[in-house]
């Protein structure tokens, strides 16, 4: 998506000598590597696409993943970036020297370029869970994010480990399915309520017609999710007063028996976690076929799951829907900046931005989608477009060669980071939960501010927050 989005605007700036470097053979990030049943974004999809080629045809409020990723392509062809891109070749290491990065594929191939735009995603590499004998399960065992689609699950007895945005989709898409559906629950999550009512084919041809009904629908949907930024980036505000309501409301009005409710009742303020939104997870797991379990596990054996009350869950199918590596970011491809400083040993800690964007004495080495970025409930298409437009002023100060290098200052980045910190301790975040948002010292690592704040921030370049030289 950011790649993609990337291309598309330094071709549009008149940079036409760029190439995108992808590692698999088909473009779609996320949305290719991710195809699990039930996949859909919880962003609604007119908002979730480039502002420049929104789309008459999505079918739902939230479409399906594999129509998100078809979007993603067509853009792509259409405006010309598929000549550009590299296909089936990983970036293995980029090195500062000389006012160039020197970039090398795992292929072997070298190439010298001015700017690296780093669109490597958030949620990427799969994060499997350190559990007793998984390894001598019997059945099929897949992440959610390496679906094996050769698995049948008609009939089958299935169990899924985890209760994020992810495992949630699983479940309501699947347990029709199954001859059984147990759902390994950690953490009780919250859930908001969420209806996704389909487009008619008179709605679609008035967004083709006339395109300011799909610019006011995503700006309608734009400002709900200011409205919701507002409320998790204060957990005392009115805002999160009012999300906290919905999630207890549909807890209570949705599950019948009292002690799966309970069961299904976290122990934690809602959105301290990622918030998991949902048309019909409550309805799903109140199936007759499916089953929660609250049980820590205790490992598993060749015919399923044994929790710790001794009981042995059988299973055909184990889905580990257990998360991504949250830190990552760029890695593992190796990033030597000037003076053969390794980003590595920068981010020994924890990964850390200006802005989410640059990182002293990495010149001319933006990120996408970096760290300390707003992440979570949000369309990382729109934050990714705020971000590319930042980006592009910076590069016009090397086009204009007021300077051959530019990075955030030392000062910019501590002073950013200090206040970062600090507004992060106001958020719902930090309110009493463990999430991925919280950095390895438990301060949550996503952007603090309101959302509004950071288009404000991104409108333009405080310049001397940035080093120039040469
Ligand atoms: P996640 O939110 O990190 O959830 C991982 C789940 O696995 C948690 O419930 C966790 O339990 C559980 N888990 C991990 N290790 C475990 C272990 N050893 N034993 C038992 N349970 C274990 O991962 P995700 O659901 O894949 O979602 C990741 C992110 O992707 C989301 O937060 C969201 O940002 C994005 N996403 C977005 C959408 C969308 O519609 N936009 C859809 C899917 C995903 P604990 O809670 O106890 O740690």
């Amino acid at each position: 998506m950011a790649g993609i989005l990337s291309a598309i605007t330094l071709a549009e700036a008149g940079l036409t000598d760029f190439t995108v470097y992808e590692k698999a053979d088909r473009l779609g990030g996320t949305w290719r590597e991710n195809t699990y049943p039930g996949l859909s974004c919880d962003v609604p999809s007119h908002l979730y696409c480039y502002s420049f080629d929104l789309n008459p045809d999505w079918s739902r409020l939230y479409s399906p993943g594999d129509e998100i990723e078809a979007y993603f392509e067509r853009v792509a062809h259409e405006h010309g970036v598929v000549p550009h891109v590299r296909f089936g070749d990983e970036v293995v290491s980029c090195v500062f020297d000389d006012g160039r990065w020197h970039l090398t594929t795992a292929g072997g191939v070298h190439d010298d370029v001015d700017v690296v735009i780093a669109a490597t995603g958030v949620l990427h590499h799969p994060k499997y869970p350190d559990i007793k004998g998984l390894d001598s399960f019997a059945g099929a065992r897949f992440h959610s994010a390496r679906w094996d689609h050769g698995v049948p699950l008609d009939g089958a007895r299935v169990g899924i480990v985890g209760t994020g945005s992810t495992a949630m989709q699983i479940v309501s898409a699947v347990v029709d399915r199954t001859e059984k559906l147990s759902l390994f629950q950690r953490t009780a999550q919250w859930v908001m309520p969420a209806v996704n009512p389909a487009y008619t084919a008179e709605e679609k041809a008035a967004f083709r017609a006339d395109r300011h009904l799909m610019e006011d629908l995503r700006d309608s949907v734009a400002q709900l999710f200011d409205h919701f930024s507002d409320g998790i980036v204060d957990a005392r505000s009115p805002e999160m007063a009012m999300i906290e309501q919905f999630c207890v409301d549909n807890l209570e009005n949705s599950v019948t028996d009292p002690e799966l409710r309970e069961r299904l009742r976290p122990d934690y303020r809602a959105a301290c976690k990622r918030l998991v939104v949902s048309t019909d997870f409550y309805q799903a797991i109140q199936k007759p076929n499916a089953e929660l379990v609250t049980e820590a596990i205790e490992g598993v054996e060749g015919a399923g799951v044994r929790t710790v009350d001794g009981r042995l869950h059988e299973l055909d199918v184990l889905v580990l829907a257990t998360g991504f590596q949250v830190d990552a970011f760029v890695r593992p491809i190796s990033v030597v900046g000037r003076g053969g400083v390794d980003l590595d040993r920068v981010w020994v800690h924890r990964p850390e931005a200006y802005l989410a964007i640059s990182v002293p004495d990495f010149p001319n080495f933006f990120m996408l989608n970096g760290p300390n970025g707003p992440v979570g409930n949000f369309s990382l298409v729109e934050v990714a477009e705020l971000q590319i437009g930042y980006i592009m002023q910076l590069v016009d100060r090397l086009r204009r060669a007021d300077a051959r290098e530019i990075s955030a200052t030392p000062e910019a980045l501590e002073r950013f980071e200090a206040a970062r910190i600090d507004a992060a301790g106001n958020t719902i975040w930090a309110s009493g939960c463990r999430s991925w948002y919280l950095d390895d010292r438990g301060i949550p690592a996503a952007w603090p501010w309101p959302f509004r704040e950071f288009r404000a921030q991104m409108a333009q370049p405080e310049w001397e927050a940035y080093e120039l030289r040469g």
